[in-house]
């Protein structure tokens, strides 16, 4: 028997109210309300949310479910490794790395002769801390667009750490309190502080300990951390303390005496953002894709058409239609950024 009829994805995948729709396979991608079968890029409270019937992702990203949630965040998890394939109705699914944080994923679906791939948050850089994105050939990518403006082109991560050090160094008699997001971002500046050769203790507000744990159970090895405690908040003179974004400017830092307050996000690009957390050292690191990685990878990917989606949609779309690639903005809704 001829191969079936190649069918356009527009016939099999789309968006609905729940979130993106896998008509073929009959499940959804990162939906934001509770679903009978999910398959979730990563971890991020915008993409994973508790309360789907089964749910198939990553060993990592499913560790931090559970830890996010509780255990029965799904009633059932079917860990796939990378590359590991399932069949669901007449498509064929599988997670490859997406270089955002520890298990992410893009979702690779075959049907009807077409490959679709659907990018989750992404970056190319290397990150310690988790499997460098590959880029899959395919008929349409999905892509993220956080940061798609040209102006938007994240500096080396390395020279954004030493700016850290340095000012250790300049101010030895002071605290630097860093803001990172709980998952990911933190134990990413950990990592990179150690490859930058500090082997001091890291202190952690108590809201990042437990994930930092997770990873360090993940076989990420994060150093020696110590929890701040309840105890006197005088004694962190020239110490590194990371703590949420949040609480940079709540009780709990006041009671640290003159500190430099830093941040470690990719909005720290944006100077106005900055100041309006009274952040003193900015610090840019993203955990998603600048202008530079997400063109490069339209283009990595050969896909003929994209579907832009998670961001600034404009700029890219734009970019795509000059390349000659069929380019169109999907609106899906529950995208509040939890990490940048
Ligand atoms: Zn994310
Ligand atoms: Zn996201």
């Amino acid at each position: 028997m001829p191969r079936a009829e190649k069918s356009p994805p527009e016939a099999w995948l789309r968006v609905t109210p729940q979130g993106l729709y896998c008509a073929a396979g009959d499940f959804y991608i990162d939906p934001h309300r509770p679903v009978d079968r999910a398959v979730i890029t990563h971890g991020h409270a915008d993409h994973a949310r508790a309360g789907h019937d089964a749910v198939l992702t990553t060993p990592g990203t499913a560790a931090i479910m559970r830890s996010r949630f509780g255990a029965g965040a799904a009633k059932t998890y079917d860990e796939a490794a990378y590359g590991e394939t399932r069949s669901f109705g007449d498509a064929t699914v599988r997670l490859a790395p997406a270089g955002h944080i520890l298990g992410s994923a893009q979702v690779v679906i075959e049907h009807a002769g077409m490959r679709v791939v659907v990018s989750g948050d992404y970056k190319r850089r290397r990150d310690p801390t988790c499997d460098t994105f590959e880029p899959m050939p395919c008929d349409l990518f999905v892509t993220e667009a956080t940061f798609a403006l040209p102006v938007f082109r994240h500096p080396p991560d390395g020279d954004e750490i030493q700016k850290l050090l340095n000012s250790l160094a300049r101010n030895p008699d002071r605290v630097h309190l860093v803001g990172v997001y709980a998952l990911g971002k933190a134990q990413r500046v950990i990592t990179l502080l150690r490859e930058a050769g500090y082997d001091r203790p890291i202190h952690l507000h108590g809201a990042l300990t437990e994930l930092c744990d997770l990873y360090a159970a993940q076989g990420v090895s994060l150093g020696p951390l110590r929890e701040v405690g309840r105890e006197s908040k005088k004694g962190f003179a020239g110490e590194i303390v990371l703590c949420p974004p949040s609480s940079l400017r709540d009780r709990w830092s006041r009671g640290f005496p003159n500190p430099v307050t830093a941040m470690a996000s990719g909005w720290m690009r944006v100077r106005q953002r900055a100041r309006q957390r009274s952040v003193e050292l900015p610090l840019i690191l993203s955990d998603h894709a600048d202008w530079d990685e997400l063109t490069t990878t339209l283009h990595d990917v050969q896909a003929p058409r994209v579907w832009v989606t998670h961001g600034r949609e404009d700029a890219l779309v734009h970019y795509a239609r000059s390349h000659g690639i069929e380019a169109e903005a999907l609106s899906l809704v529950g995208r509040e950024e939890e990490d940048a």
